[in-house]
Formats: C-alpha cells, structure tokens, sequence
C-alpha cells in the first residue's frame, strides 16, 4: 500500500473527498495510489453535459439525456477525479474543456490519417490566429473551432495566468501532435518515448494547475520533471489497459498500445500480455512513491504551489484509474460499435459476450 500521509502535510485537500478502498476494489481496481472526488462533481457533469448539447447543437444533431458524455462514469465525471482539488469557479469550465477535449479525439478517428492531420493543423492554426489557407475544413473541425475558442476564452476569463498556459499547451502541444510516424514495437522506454510526443500530459498538467489557480512556470516543470515522467508513466499504462478491450479491434498500424507491445515482441498471448501490463502499472506505482518520497527530500522548501502539486499527482491518477475501470467509453458497446464499424457482422457477434453493460447502455446490434 502506499503512503497514506501527504508528502506535504501543510497543504491538505479543501476541495474533495478521500474515496473508500473498498469501494475502488469493487469496482475491479486494483491500484495502490488514493483517490479522490472534487465535491462538485454536480459542477463537472454540468460542464460535461454542456460540451455535448454544444456539440450536437452545433452538428445540427439532437442532444438526448440518454446519452453518456465522454467523460462520463456513473460514479462521477472524469474531471472530479483527474482534477479533484479544482476551485468551485472553475470546475465545470475545466470539466467542459476535458469533454470537448476527448470528442475532438473521438472526431479524429473518425477521419482517415491525413485528412486528421491536416484538420488537426487548421485547428490549431484557428487558435493561434493563423490564416487558414489550407482549403475547407471538415465541417465537424470548423465547429470545433468555435467551441474550444469559447471555452479558452472563459478561461481566460477566470484567470488570465493560468488560462493562457492552458491556451498555449493546447496549441503547442496537443493539438499539434498527431498520430502519423509508425509505433516503436521495441522497448517499453521506446515506446514512452513515443507515446509522451504524442500525448501532451503537459495539456494535463496546464490543466490541473488551472484548476487550482496557481500557474506553474517552465522552471517548475523542468524541476519535478522526474517525478511528473513517472506520474506520466503510470497514467498511460493505466489508460493502455482499460482502454486495450477497445483498441485491440482499431487498425493494427495505429495501435499505440503497451498490451500490443508486449503481444508484438515478447510473443506473449494477450492474457499474458494484460498481466504483465497490470504489473507494470503497480511496479510503476511502487516507483512513483519512492521517486516522489526523494523528491520531497530534496525539496522541503517548494513554493506553495508546488507543494500542492505534489500533493495531488497520486489521488489524480489512483482516481482516472477507478474513472477507467468504471465509465462507459472503456466497458461499453456505445464506443466500441464506432471503432469496429468496418468490422463484419460475425466479427461484432464474437465480441457481443465480452460487452459489459451498463444501465441506460444501447441494445448491441444483433
Ligand atoms: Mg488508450
């Protein structure tokens, strides 16, 4: 088990609730990290939920409360967890923000590789007020640029520091980066390498330190670069695993996958291959609180900012992993049903004993 003692005592939690083991182990978790639930999760369902009514207003389609946003999990939003000590002001904006965040996502992989690119590239060049002399984007992404300059300005609008490393982070960084260059099937360390180009858990950590209203600086970062590299680690074995059910019936070029990996060079089956992920996430875990206990050694004397950063690494990724191993996007037929649209009717029947159902989930097609 790990520490049950905050590595920073005098910055203790003001904004959420510890969440009972047992209940994280009911639900199928078997994480060593803590985790926590920002106590206005009303707040991030309302942000989560205004996302999709936005979206499907936008795409001229109906909104219905029977479906689930991305972000949805029947014990909470996947913000309340991923920022759980995020200030009342500010939830349901971030909240908004994580949600559209994954729909831009889900939209991405809807379209063919280079198509995704170049709209990911007028994206980004609609936010940093560049000309867009690319051509006409898909109508889906000319919308997306609507929305996500609405919601940066609300966060600008909250805290003008803060809201503009966000800003910058989603720009620079996630939306810049794409999927395009062929995955590393060598090593695990191969593998982070590529997957940390492009995934930007800087967006993640931007995010987190708006929540709290305090910016970090580059130097911050590079300082608790050791720490955050670890903190990232887990994060994406964490999501390499729940997410591995769905994934294992997308293209096997664009599988960016540690299960994949393993089943690719160690030639191990897939159950093998899931074990040993499941244990590298806990040996990872195991590695997090010895890096973070010499990091806190090493510097007892942070700003408090920093301190509270610390602080809420473990509980945000013990809590996306309670998210992961409860939210529809990755135990439901709702999201699978997309990916394997190529896939042939007798391949969807094979699959149909391995859906998990959830209450309110559409009847699979037969
Ligand atoms: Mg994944």
């Amino acid at each position: 088990m790990g520490n049950s003692i905050l590595p920073f005592p005098d910055y203790p939690f003001v904004n959420s609730r510890e969440l009972d083991r047992d209940a994280l182990k009911r639900a199928g978790c078997f994480t060593t990290f803590r985790a926590r639930i920002n106590i206005r999760d009303n707040l991030a369902n309302i942000g989560m939920i205004r996302a999709d009514k936005d979206w499907a207003t936008a795409k001229n389609q109906q909104w219905n409360s029977i479906t689930v946003g991305c972000t949805f999990s029947p014990v909470g939003t996947a913000a309340s967890f991923m920022f759980f000590e995020c200030l009342p002001d500010r939830m349901e904006v971030l909240s908004y923000l994580n949600e559209l965040g994954f729909l831009h996502d889900d939209d991405m992989e809807t379209l063919d590789s280079e198509l995704a690119l170049n709209a990911h590239k007028r994206l980004r060049n609609a936010l940093i007020c560049e000309k867009d002399s690319e051509g006409k984007s898909p109508k889906s992404v000319a919308i997306m640029k609507k929305l996500f300059s609405a919601v940066v300005l609300d966060c600008l609008e909250i805290d003008l520091a803060a809201g503009r490393d966000v800003m910058r982070c989603y720009t620079d960084d996630w939306l810049k980066v794409l999927d395009t260059s062929s995955i590393p099937l060598t090593t695990l360390d191969e593998y982070f390498k590529y997957r940390f180009e492009n995934v930007s858990l800087r967006t993640y950590w931007r995010m987190i330190a708006f929540g709290h209203g305090t910016p970090l600086s580059d130097e911050d970062f590079n300082l608790m670069s050791p720490l955050l590299d670890i903190t990232a680690r887990t994060y994406l074995l964490t999501n390499d695993l729940y997410s591995w059910p769905i994934e294992k019936y997308q293209n096997k070029d664009h599988i960016a996958n540690a299960v994949f990996l393993y089943i690719k060079t160690q030639t191990m089956s897939e159950e093998e291959a899931i074990t040993k992920v499941k244990q590298d996430v806990l040996d990872h875990e195991a590695r997090f609180f010895l890096i973070r206990e010499s990091f806190c050694k090493a510097h007892p004397d942070h700003p408090a900012r920093l301190k509270k950063f610390v602080n809420v690494l473990e509980p945000s990724i013990g809590g996306y992993h309670y998210w992961c191993s409860t939210c529809p996007r990755h135990n439901s037929p709702k999201r699978i049903f997309p990916c394997v649209r190529m896939a042939s009717t007798k391949r969807l029947k094979a699959m149909r004993p391995q859906l998990i159902l959830y209450p309110g989930a559409p009847t699979p097609p037969s």
